[in-house]
């Protein structure tokens, strides 16, 4: 066997995918190669697989920002053939290859040895999504957030989204609405751990004032945009809303009204360039919560990549796609 398959976005002679036999590289400085057992579709992932998504930086280019896999050969010493991986992050799938491949060589520095109690199926159910809604968690914990507080959480039928309503329940937080615009989607994120599941709409108030009735102490915030921009004047007197996403729009039009007179926080989340050290404590504390029990999995292969994206960019997915890869 001296090829295997992979998936490759490319804009020559004009937009296209497909999928590849490729040669096996040759490893070099600490690099380990990977064979992937799963991969995942998260919001960029469906941004680079579209010809205006604007996060590919060359093609051609497979896709995938995270994976989880099995050591197959390795030039780094803290990783032997037969050890569970998982990588997320770093450039992946946008400015290096990703995890739409049956194996993929990726930098020692970048792998994380799968946590005892996690499959490597779990950790890609979780994926980026789960890094991240964990990482929103964890700086509104830092900032005082307490199960009894009051949560919104945002594209709540979406991977971060879902995922962040499932670690919040398992943590024994009484109070969260579910910001969706998906009714049918209201049983589901129920079941998950959400106290109500509201649209947007019926929440928000028509009118957009500087500062408005203080209805939330804190916010998990996917969607940015005009959503958040009529989020912040609810925000109660010391709370805060961690910032992970642009689902809605990059646009964030506010007054410094709910910063100096509620002393609230706007926390930005970035999952790309995390310390190797925070991601090996999040992992674990993802495994030690058992998040994955309810959340809604659908399953693909490579070839079916194409019906999920584009659904994502439409905004009528919901739940974690997990890609099966080999
Ligand atoms: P998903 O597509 O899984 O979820 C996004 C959710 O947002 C949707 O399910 C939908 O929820 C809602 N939504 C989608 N489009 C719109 C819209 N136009 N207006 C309002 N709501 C909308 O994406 P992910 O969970 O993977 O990612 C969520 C966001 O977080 C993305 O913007 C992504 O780029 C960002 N992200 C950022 C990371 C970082 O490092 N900062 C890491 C990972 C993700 P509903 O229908 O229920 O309202």
């Amino acid at each position: 066997m001296n090829t295997f398959k992979q998936f490759q976005v490319n804009n020559e002679p004009t937009f296209h995918t497909s999928i590849v036999d490729k040669e096996f590289p040759e490893l070099t400085n600490n690099e380990v190669w990977v064979k992937i057992a799963y991969s995942d579709v998260n919001y960029k992932d469906a941004l680079a697989c579209s010809e205006h998504g604007q996060v590919i930086r060359h093609y051609p280019m497979t896709p995938g920002i995270d994976f989880s896999g099995v050591v197959m050969k390795s030039l780094d010493k803290r990783f032997q053939p037969g050890d569970q991986v998982l990588a997320t992050g770093y450039g992946l799938g946008v400015s290096q290859p990703g995890g739409y491949s049956d194996y993929q060589k990726v930098s020692g520095d970048w792998l994380v040895p799968l946590p005892e109690t996690m499959s490597l199926r779990q950790a890609m159910v979780l994926g980026t999504a789960g890094l991240t809604a964990a990482l929103c968690v964890n700086a509104l914990l830092t900032q005082g957030m307490k199960a009894e507080d009051k949560v919104i959480v945002t594209g709540a039928s979406g991977g971060v989204g879902s995922v962040a309503i499932a670690m919040l329940h398992k943590m024994g937080f009484q109070q969260i609405t579910a910001f969706s615009r998906k009714e049918e989607a209201k049983t589901w994120l129920q079941k998950l751990g959400a106290t109500q599941v509201v649209h947007p709409e019926a929440f928000l108030p028509e009118k957009n004032k500087p500062l408005d009735k203080q209805q939330v102490d804190y916010v998990i915030d996917t969607v940015g945009g005009e959503q958040l921009t009529r989020l912040l004047p609810l925000i109660a007197y010391d709370g805060a809303a961690a910032l992970c996403g642009n689902a809605g729009g990059i646009k964030l039009t506010t007054t410094v009204l709910p910063f100096i007179l509620r002393n609230i926080q706007l926390i930005g989340i970035d999952s790309v360039n995390v310390p190797h050290e925070k991601r090996l404590n999040i992992w674990q504390q993802l495994a030690d919560l058992s998040v994955t029990d309810h959340l809604v999995v659908n399953e693909i292969t490579l070839d079916q990549l194409e019906e999920t994206t584009k659904k994502i960019l439409d905004g009528t997915h919901q739940g974690r796609t997990l890609v099966t890869v080999g």
